[in-house]
């Protein structure tokens, strides 16, 4: 048993943060949360080599990425491009390098170290175009205790030779990885179904990919509405859909399993239609800011009804700092609303809302709401220890998540736990 000491913070809600200073959680050893003692019992926990954390620490869900691509770890940080040439000159170069398997296991392991030192417990990861590859990564995320959605990525048109797949095959590799893997080390592992986007993908392939999707109930992952150039592009390859949701809906893409990267350029009727049929979108506000795709009106998203999370979009965003992305998504808010119309009508998130979003909120849209986003008893132990900037204990308590939000920062995590096991830092 392990006993982690601090205060307590957690959204529940996006309207609301909860935070108990001097709370004690009990991880049991089937690696779930067996105690939440929010009663100021901290301060009499007996020190053990078992107890973790202290008064000057704080306890949070572990956060949630919800759109990576794990081929790109380390290709982050290269600006001035917009998104169809970065394509070309960053993503495919990164990805061709994965048909060595052996690279992509090395890469595997450097992704979960980052990604952990950051605190991030979950994501939902492009793979390669190669399935070897696709598997070994797997491996790596068991290996390592590592929670993710994973899937190789799919492309059989408009794309470098590198990635072209031929589709009757790349469908039954997709078909063998998702066997093997979905659900896997006791569910920690999903496989994601990840035709790229309509332009590099062919009919055939989006149908067939959704159609796996739904016999294997496994996720799809694909980009929609990123940029005014990639709507252009579907348009003219599928003249006679309306528009992209259309196509996505007549393919059966829309599900509720079902990861839509972007969005950003989303009419209000889309925006129902997603959620009417409670398909997520995925929200990348650092990615769309980098590759100066556009300004994503996340609020009016949320008032739609449209089941939500965020994502870094690595290597398309540079940082994978969860914290960051979720005030990202904050200060895109806090743009449209000064510079959208009609002008100041919404209001941005507020921070007890990005926390709900990088955890609770996340952990819901992915349909993990009963295991993971929450410290509470029976859910895994997918939690973090920080030792945050301690003058934010002596703030009034409404103001402390806001600070917590705005100051963290990753070399403050001391302890990252994933269904009860420590993975690091
Ligand atoms: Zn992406």
């Amino acid at each position: 048993m392990t006993t982690l000491c601090g205060t307590l913070l957690q959204s529940p809600s996006p309207d609301q943060c909860t935070v108990t200073p001097n709370a004690a959680v009990t991880i049991g050893k089937d690696g779930r949360i067996a105690e939440v003692d929010a009663g100021g019992r901290a301060a009499s926990v007996s020190r053990s080599k078992d107890t973790l954390g202290g008064g000057d620490c704080w306890i949070l869900p572990g956060f949630i990425d919800a759109h990576l691509h794990l081929p790109q770890w380390d290709r982050r940080g290269i600006d001035g491009m917009p998104l169809f040439d970065w394509l070309s000159k960053v993503a495919y170069p990164a990805e061709a390098r994965l048909v060595d398997a052996d690279f992509a296991e090395k890469l595997a392991d450097q992704f979960v170290t980052g990604l952990v030192a950051n605190g991030t417990t979950t994501v939902a990861a492009y793979g390669s175009p190669f399935a070897e590859s696709t598997d070994r990564v797997f491996s790596v995320f068991e290996r390592r205790g590592y929670r993710a959605v994973y899937g190789m990525v799919l492309n059989d048109t408009d794309c470098p030779s590198s990635h072209r797949q031929e589709t009757d095959k790349v469908l039954d590799e997709s078909r063998g990885l998702a066997a093997k893997w979905h659900n896997a080390a006791d569910g920690r592992l999903k496989y994601a179904f990840s035709p790229r986007t309509p332009i590099h993908c062919s009919e055939k392939l989006m149908r067939g990919a959704a159609a796996l999707a739904d016999m294997l109930n496994c996720y799809i992952q694909t980009h929609v509405a990123e940029t005014l150039l990639g709507v252009e592009k579907v348009r003219e390859r599928f003249p006679d859909q309306l528009d992209e949701i259309e196509l996505f809906d007549e393919m059966g893409l829309l599900t509720p399993r079902t990861l839509l990267g972007h969005g950003v350029y989303l009419s209000q009727q889309q925006r129902h239609q997603i959620a009417e049929t409670r398909t997520i979108v995925i929200h990348c506000p650092t990615a769309n800011l980098f590759l100066e795709s556009g300004l994503m009106d996340y609020v009016s998203l949320r008032m739609a009804g449209v089941r939500v999370a965020l994502g870094s979009g690595v290597a398309g965003g540079p940082d994978p700092f969860m914290p960051r992305v979720a005030v990202d998504c904050i200060n895109t808010a806090k743009a449209v609303k000064v510079h959208g119309l009609p002008r100041g009508t919404q209001s941005a998130p507020k921070p007890a809302e990005a926390f709900w979003a990088l955890t609770r909120g996340a952990a819901a849209s992915l349909g993990l709401a009963d295991r993971i986003g929450s410290i509470q008893p029976g859910f895994d132990a997918d939690c973090l220890v920080v030792k945050p900037e301690p003058w934010i204990a002596d703030l009034p308590g409404e103001q402390q998540p806001s600070a917590l939000l705005y100051t963290l920062r990753p070399d403050q995590i001391q302890h990252v736990f994933i269904a009860g096991q420590r993975v690091g830092p």
